[in-house]
């Protein structure tokens, strides 16, 4: 199995859209996951059936007994980060400030405070017309979804392990729910455009990407909205030796297909249809040389 991961410095890039028309052109059996644990939207564009869902439960949180309480206001004094309230004449944590420190239990002279696993997601497992895909939802206002995506990653390498490829919808950005998406994944596939900010988060993707040396391939979306800043793209590439496998122009195809609720590529003929049809054309030959050397 080959693990790809589409992924972007930055949101708004087009990586969903380009992860859900190469889940229809890349050959072989596959399995998807939606790591973009925050803003899970694969699913928007391509319509999975719902298999089963299971709680997901990040990290813990502080609970008081109100019933052992002594109201002595310790647990309120030492915990940094403002979570203890008084409220309705007893201490209560609120769950969206714990960070589960559990300095409140440590402190608390009568061991009223305990820490309990807490809710903070759902797992879903469903079917779509390629195969599998996993994704999540992340309580509103939750953390840990960089613990979530290595949820999402073992559910489905446990279940679809005899897949051809493993396609995952990375998140933005270079945090947390990043590292723990291209943690063990073979190749990435990072989609940038030509703005200053695309390039500028384009280089700090690709710095974190070394750190797990997973082969690195680059696009550029809508790449003629400004050919000067994508010749800078291009010459970064070429100065990194990355590959670039592809340059998709901006194309209101795209934008009908986006609010059509489908793959781009499900919509018929068109510029933005071309070239990632060729973009994965080109992924497919790197990913069958990688697989063919390993
Ligand atoms: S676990 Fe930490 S953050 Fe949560 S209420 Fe207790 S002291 Fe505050
Ligand atoms: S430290 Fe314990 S006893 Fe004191 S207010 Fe907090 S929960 Fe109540």
């Amino acid at each position: 199995m080959i693990r790809l991961a589409v992924i972007s410095g930055k949101g708004g890039t087009g990586k969903t859209m380009i992860t859900a028309a190469l889940s229809r052109l890349l050959k072989g059996t596959l399995v998807l996951a939606d790591c973009d644990v925050d803003a899970a939207n694969l699913e928007l564009v391509i319509s999975p059936h719902l298999i089963r869902k299971e709680p997901f439960f990040g990290m813990k949180s502080a609970f008081i007994d109100p019933v052992a309480c002594v109201k002595c206001t310790e647990c309120e004094a030492h915990c940094r980060f403002d979570a203890v309230d008084w409220v309705r004449n007893t201490f209560r944590v609120n769950t969206f400030r714990c960070e589960g420190c559990a300095v409140c239990m440590f402190v608390c002279p009568v061991k009223a405070v305990a820490m309990q696993p807490r809710q903070t997601g759902e797992i879903l497992y469903s079917e779509t017309s390629r195969g599998h895909l996993v994704h999540a939802r992340l309580v509103p206002g939750a953390g840990n979804s960089g613990l979530l995506v290595h949820a999402v990653k073992k559910m489905a390498m446990e279940q679809d392990r005899a897949c051809d490829l493993f396609l995952i919808d990375g998140p933005p950005g270079t945090g947390c729910p990043l590292i723990s998406t291209i943690s063990g994944v073979d190749a990435v596939l990072v989609v940038t455009e030509p703005s200053v900010s695309g390039l500028h988060d384009l280089k700090r993707v690709v710095t974190v990407c070394r750190q797990f040396r997973p082969r690195i391939f680059v696009a550029v979306n809508r790449y003629d909205l400004d050919p000067a800043l994508t010749k800078d793209i291009l010459e970064y590439c070429c100065e990194e030796k990355i590959a670039l496998v592809g340059t998709i122009p901006f194309d209101h195809a795209v934008i009908e297909a986006v609010r059509a609720g489908i793959p781009v590529t499900d919509a018929g003929a068109s510029p933005a249809t071309q070239s990632i049809q060729i973009l994965a054309a080109k992924l497919e030959w790197e990913l069958t040389n990688l697989d063919n050397n390993r």
